[in-house]
């Protein structure tokens, strides 16, 4: 199976750069209520637009670790605002036309193998977001799913940012068919989302190449590594969207040694179609482990207005 990527007997153990969740980006405070705000009731309160998370999420492993990317991960939840639910863009649900899961209770998918036991025995029962997911279906044209589930690309680190499991959290799928612009363009249609609580949250990984993978190098890249990896960065930074949706002008022998498939690069577009130049970029947690697999995390946070 195409899910499978991970099916090679991947025993990872991190040891990466941790840079930390910048503490100037924290939304966490409320404003005491002034008398007249606390006349306003309840149902006008109005909802945060929420910011767009990118997370490479590495190994599998990484659900149940303890290590420098995962606490990085564990901080998150302090720094944004409460998403309504979450929205989750998998590398490992690729599918012949978008799909939008709409179950009320997720399954949990272990989609791996050749991994100790601990790892399948994790649940992670958050509740779905059927309405949501029906909405965005209904209104973009998208095709509904009930049978898949949550696969490792969201488990394994909403585990760590809401241990709780009480964010509703659904998936949609990467449309094999779809060129990078047209998943760019599906990202846009994702904007009103983020109007509604809704956390986007893209789940890949900017350079990803098992084949190469080198266990002598825990913490150091491939050249071509580094290289893709600060080519993504640079174009995110600047917004280079054309850039990001045509990867091979970067050398299609760089871009096919950065991904020898692309399902890993792909949620990176839809996070940056659900985005804008009003967005403030910032990298939580970035570092290549094993020479092919970039660890960079991307947050995008809407500028906060001065009546915020
Ligand atoms: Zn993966």
């Amino acid at each position: 199976m195409r899910e499978n990527i991970f099916g090679i007997h991947v025993r990872v153990c991190l040891i990466m750069q941790a840079t930390g969740v910048p503490a100037s980006h924290s939304l966490g405070g409320r404003r005491p209520a002034s008398g007249y705000e606390r006349l306003r009731p309840p149902a006008m309160t109005r909802v945060q637009k929420m910011p767009v998370l990118f997370i490479g999420h590495g190994s599998p492993m990484n659900a149940i670790e303890d290590n420098a990317f995962t606490q990085v991960l564990e901080k998150l939840s302090a720094t944004l605002p409460a998403p309504r639910a979450v929205c989750v863009v998998s590398a490992h649900w690729v599918t012949r036309g978008s799909q939008v899961l709409t179950a009320e209770r997720p399954r949990t998918i272990h989609d791996f193998y050749g991994f100790p036991k601990s790892l399948y025995a994790v649940q992670y029962p958050a509740p779905g977001a059927p309405e949501e997911a029906k909405r965005l279906a209904l209104e973009h044209h998208l095709l509904s799913d009930h049978q898949w589930g949550l696969d490792h690309g969201a488990w394994s680190v909403l585990r760590h940012i809401y241990p709780k499991a009480n964010v509703p959290v659904f998936q949609l799928s990467l449309d094999h068919q779809r060129t990078f612009a047209e998943h760019i363009a599906l990202g846009r249609e994702l904007q009103e989302l983020r109007e509604r609580g809704v956390l986007i949250l893209g789940s890949g990984n900017l350079v990803h190449n098992l084949h190469r993978i080198n266990w002598e190098m825990a913490d150091s890249a491939f050249p071509w590594a580094q290289e893709f990896d600060a080519k993504v960065k640079e174009a995110i930074t600047q917004r280079d969207l054309e850039s990001m949706g045509e990867p091979d002008r970067w050398g299609s022998t760089l871009l096919a040694e950065a991904h020898p498939t692309l399902e890993h690069y792909a949620p990176i577009l839809y996070c940056l179609g659900s985005t804008d130049e009003q967005d403030i970029v910032t990298y939580p947690y970035e570092g290549i482990e094993f020479g092919t697999i970039s660890m960079r995390m991307v947050l995008f946070q809407p500028q906060l207005s001065p009546q915020s």
